[in-house]
């Protein structure tokens, strides 16, 4: 994330994808089309519709737009999301995973004030295809800890804290029985953190920070953790602050940055307009900070805490009977001009 604006004019790769995922990208381009900043949008296909008609659920067309564009806004993809976003992340590095867990008014949140980021590595652990095998006494995975991997990731978490104004950094492992893999894990998180002596370093194991989430998350600024811990933690803080539809995430790598609400393309209610747009919405409001667009970002979102503060044009999720874009025109309705 950035501190102050990259550019003038940006070119963003959109991806609607599957099902819900067109009609969120819909409502969350309605109220970027209203903030003070030019946008060129060019639209690519990708997941099972793709699939269908095309014979690929990623046509390399679409890898190569992402790629030249400034930023990816990506919709959902149905059965195909695992295969299309897994290699969108591999093709363009991304090698970090951000999923902020976030408490917003009348969403049912477990505490009214939650306000933590986890960062996860993205590239390796126990998540890489090739490393797990069937053997004669049954399967078997490696899990895979680099250097350079960990030490770009943790860097990442602690640059972050140090832009967002987040006082503290902890670095989530098992070091006490995975010695040398968190064991080497823990060594870099506390390398790292010598290197940004404004902000405070703790660690814990994964074990207590699953319990910590529920016991005292308010204590969290911005978690930092290897591939798989920071899967589970992430569902664990979506479970924190209410539904799906609430929830966006980033890809951030070398070669492009991806923005997508964590919900996927939602077959039972796609094509009645009832989807709940505001995790498609947080998305893009992280890719405005990525891109620097910091006041933008701010003034999308307070209209966002407006509406649900309101509460008079929440969709059915949130217990209203608004339209997916009622409640859009009800954000555009709320910003600062
Ligand atoms: P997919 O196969 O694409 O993963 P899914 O239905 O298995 O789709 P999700 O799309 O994540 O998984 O949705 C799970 C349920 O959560 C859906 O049945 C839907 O009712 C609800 N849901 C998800 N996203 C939203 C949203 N943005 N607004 C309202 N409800 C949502």
């Amino acid at each position: 994330m950035n501190t102050s604006k990259t550019k003038d004019r940006y070119q963003i790769a959109v991806v609607p994808g599957d099902g819900i995922g067109k009609e969120v990208m819909e409502a969350a381009i309605y109220v970027l089309d209203a903030l003070d900043i030019e946008f060129d949008y060019v639209y690519a296909e990708a997941g099972d519709e793709c699939l269908e008609k095309n014979g690929t659920a990623l046509p390399s067309e679409t890898l190569d737009l992402i790629r030249n564009s400034d930023a990816c806004l990506f919709g959902a993809a149905g059965e195909t999301a695992a295969d299309v976003i897994v290699k969108i992340r591999q093709e363009m590095r991304m090698f970090a995973n951000l999923r902020p867990v976030k408490s917003y008014p009348n969403t049912n949140p477990l505490y009214d004030n939650i306000d933590f980021m986890i960062v996860r590595e993205n590239t390796e652990g126990l998540y890489i295809a090739g490393e797990e095998s069937y053997t004669d006494e049954g399967a078997v995975a490696r899990r895979i800890i680099t250097r350079e991997a960990e030490e770009r990731i943790i860097d990442y978490a602690f640059k972050y804290a140090k832009e967002n104004n987040k006082n503290k950094v902890t670095g989530v492992h098992k070091a006490n029985v995975l010695k040398k893999s968190d064991g080497l894990f823990k060594e870099i998180f506390y390398e790292v953190a010598s290197r940004y002596p404004d902000i405070e370093a703790e660690d814990f194991y994964v074990d207590a920070t699953a319990m910590y989430l529920i016991t005292q998350p308010e204590n969290f600024d911005v978690i930092v953790t290897t591939n798989l811990f920071g899967d589970i933690l992430s569902d664990e803080g979506a479970g924190l602050v209410g539904g799906l539809g609430l929830i966006p995430s980033a890809n951030i790598g070398e070669d492009g940055a991806l923005f997508e609400p964590v919900h996927g393309s939602a077959p039972d209610i796609a094509g009645q307009n009832k989807a709940n747009p505001i995790a498609m919405m947080l998305s893009a409001i992280m890719m405005l900070r990525y891109l620097g667009e910091n006041e933008a970002a701010e003034n999308f979102e307070a209209a966002i805490l407006k509406v649900l503060n309101d509460a008079n044009k929440l969709t059915g999720d949130l217990g209203g009977s608004a339209t997916t874009m009622e409640l859009a025109r009800e954000v555009k309705n709320n910003l600062k001009n």
